[in-house]
């Protein structure tokens, strides 16, 4: 039997695309006592954070903070925006993407999924799963709709099921370049401070994000941030909702407070994490996952197996998805290195179950545990009878001597 506290010595290895490791200075931010979410020092608690996320999401405008999992945040963008019987076109990048196109139809939306149109011979069921949103076909899509049926488009921005980075500004080109008036929602839940994101500069109309990625917190909260035409089709919107509505808690945010019981403590974990990541400025934060991305990379590549993402321009820096021969089971294998090294790794999702699995390089990781998670990995794959061409261990670690990170007495 599993107990529940399985890791008797040294630590636990949760290199999955999120949840990320937890910094001690966060858990011990949320172990304050629980306040009273109504009284002063609430306020001076939810006015930070309120103001301070802004930063993080490169926005001028509000940002939503619920007490729910990134879902929640997803089903708050469509509800608070749309009307029963809204077409919305989505781009099948993934997993994530296929479960926000469910939910919008769910929600009595009209969903159309563009998928991009190549094939592939490493992946034949799934070719669109190892790329990017094709700006260019929603482009075409766009111009295509002269009524204007169209009422947003929903992109997923770092797609965490395969390890792709879509181009949003792109995306927002394309409807721009359409002349279109369509709405434009990202899910950049595993983006948002691991990936550049710029919810202003690039147009975006509501961005979807939740606290587990690269924030650095425990899953339970998440984010909508809004543009001044989001908030005026939240007016006009018909579709049902209470909890997830915008106006109420927009309004109250102003003084600091929410119209329910927020997740307080995960507010004072929220307070840690906004302070960590202005210290360190969003462009370090941004270039340090590049680079540890660019290690894991090079240790696949040395291993000799397929990186899931095909295509080099949108690698993402979050997460790494690793091919195995056909044939092997990858959750067999991610099985074993649970039981043997206390790593843990992402599943494949969806149609990539079994095919693959996810190195998450985000949270509170640095180069040594990227090696040890490499070395995991790599011992793993060699119990499995996997044949590796080369030490992915070694190539990591020529690629962070190689490429310095700024020192840290700097
Ligand atoms: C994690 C994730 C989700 C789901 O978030 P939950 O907190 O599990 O509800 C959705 N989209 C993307 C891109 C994600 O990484």
């Amino acid at each position: 039997m599993l107990k529940l506290d399985a890791h008797p010595t040294g630590r636990h290895f949760l290199q999955i695309p999120g949840p990320s490791p937890v910094p001690d200075r966060i858990l011990r931010a949320m172990s304050l006592p629980t306040i009273d979410h109504r009284g002063p020092e609430f306020g001076v608690l939810g006015r930070k954070v309120i103001s301070g996320i802004r930063e993080i999401f490169q926005t001028r405008h509000p940002v939503v903070i619920y007490p729910a999992s990134g879902t929640g945040a997803w089903e708050a963008a469509l509800a608070n925006t749309l009307s029963p019987g809204d077409h919305v076109l989505m781009f099948e990048t993934g997993h994530f993407a296929s479960l926000w196109a469910k939910m919008a139809t769910r929600l009595g939306l009209s969903t159309e999924f563009l998928s991009w149109q190549g094939t592939d011979e490493v992946l034949p069921n799934a070719p669109g799963w190892r790329r990017g949103v094709q700006a260019d076909q929603i482009a075409q899509r766009l111009r295509e709709d002269r009524e204007h049926r169209i009422k947003a488009v929903c992109v997923v921005h770092n797609e965490t099921s395969t390890g792709v980075t879509s181009d949003i500004a792109a995306v927002r080109g394309a409807i721009d370049e359409a002349k279109h008036p369509a709405l434009l929602m990202v899910d950049s839940i595993s983006g948002l401070a691991s990936a550049e994101f710029r919810h202003d500069e690039w147009g975006v109309d509501v961005t979807v994000s939740g606290s587990q990625k690269g924030l650095m917190l425990p899953p339970g909260i998440s984010f909508n941030a809004l543009s001044p035409r989001a908030l005026d089709a939240s007016k006009t919107a018909k579709l049902p909702r209470a909890f997830w509505a915008w106006d109420e808690i927009v309004e109250m945010n102003a003084t600091g407070y929410w119209p329910y019981t927020p997740n307080t403590n995960l507010l004072y974990g929220l307070s840690e994490a906004l302070d960590m990541i202005q210290a360190e400025g969003l462009p370090k934060v941004f270039a340090r996952h590049q680079r540890w991305a660019a290690g894991v990379r090079a240790a696949v590549n040395a291993w000799g197996l397929p990186i899931q993402c095909a295509d080099p321009a949108v690698y993402s820096p979050v997460l790494t998805g690793v091919i195995l021969p056909d044939g092997m089971d990858a959750d067999a294998v991610r099985k074993l290195i649970y039981e043997r090294f206390d790593l843990s790794l992402g599943t494949g999702l969806g149609k990539l179950k079994g095919r693959m699995f996810r190195i998450g390089h985000l949270g509170d990781s640095n180069d040594l545990t990227l090696l040890a998670t490499v070395a995991g990995c790599e011992m793993g794959l060699k119990l499995a009878g996997i044949k590796l061409q080369s030490s992915g261990i070694q190539a990591a670690m020529d690629h962070f001597s190689q490429h310095p990170a700024p020192a840290l007495t700097a």
